[in-house]
């Protein structure tokens, strides 16, 4: 791992009760000054209540999607305002299952990440191969096509995180070989550094089937700084495993 800071974002899907927040509760205990950076995105409902129980400790939290727009006619949509109003400082756009479920494109993954620039928020990109792209050998291919299309206008090191995150190795328990993150995550360095002129400190995530026990050899990765993690979020005790790996 490099000089810049890394984080490590927690995922939650669509799990957690008002219950669960018992554990970043745990968290926050257990892990009071971590050398990482740390992030929770739990769904909509427990946005607000998490900012409360995580306040005065090191976890800020986050939405797992929202719309490009500020406000209107959207049901069910949460505006990149609504989540900063709730106290979130980051949204997480373009994951794998928003793309898949949702037939979110890249255009729209660009306009969600402007969102969240508007609202002051970070927005972390994720960008990821299928398996049949990975068997086809077009991984570099999808993935910067993809960063490319997703990345918003304005983007910094600052306020944009990417995340590449191997649709197969999502909920899978399959992680690529060491080497092979290292060559993708290489190539996304090259290219936000190609792009931006502080492209070399932004924050390359790697995410899909991270767990305490893989972790710090994946976050030893040059060119990763740090992880987004799904299942392993959800409970204190694995992704404080993850964060002490960081
Ligand atoms: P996983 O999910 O850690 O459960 O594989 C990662 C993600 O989808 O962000």
């Amino acid at each position: 791992m490099s000089l810049i800071r890394p984080l490590v974002a927690g995922n939650w899907k669509m799990n957690g009760l008002r219950a669960a927040l018992t554990e970043v509760e745990a968290l926050t205990a257990a892990h009071p000054a971590p050398a990482c950076d740390v992030l929770l995105c739990p769904p909509a409902t427990l946005i607000g209540a998490m900012v409360a129980a995580a306040a005065g400790g090191p976890v800020s939290v986050g939405g797992q999607d929202c719309h490009a727009a500020q406000s209107g006619a959207h049901t069910g949509d949460t505006s990149a305002e609504m989540i900063a109003d709730a106290g979130g400082t980051a949204v997480i756009v373009g994951h794998s299952e928003r793309r898949a479920d949702h037939g979110e494109d890249d255009a729209t993954v660009k306009a969600k990440a402007e969102a969240a620039l508007r609202a002051n928020l970070v927005a972390v990109v994720c960008v990821g191969e299928t398996e049949a792209e990975r068997d086809a050998g077009r991984t570099l291919d999808v993935v910067l096509g993809q960063l490319a299309g997703s990345m918003p206008q304005g983007a910094t090191a600052a306020n944009t995180v990417i995340a590449y995150e191997p649709v197969w190795a999502i909920g899978t328990g399959r992680v690529p070989e060491i080497a092979d993150i290292t060559e993708v995550h290489d190539a996304l360095r090259k290219a936000v550094s190609d792009r931006l002129g502080d492209g070399a400190s932004m924050r390359l995530l790697y995410g899909g089937s991270v767990k305490p026990s893989n972790a710090a050899e994946i976050f030893a990765v040059e060119n990763v700084n740090g992880g987004l993690v799904g299942g392993a979020s959800l409970k204190a005790a694995d992704f404080g495993g993850i964060i002490a790996a960081a």
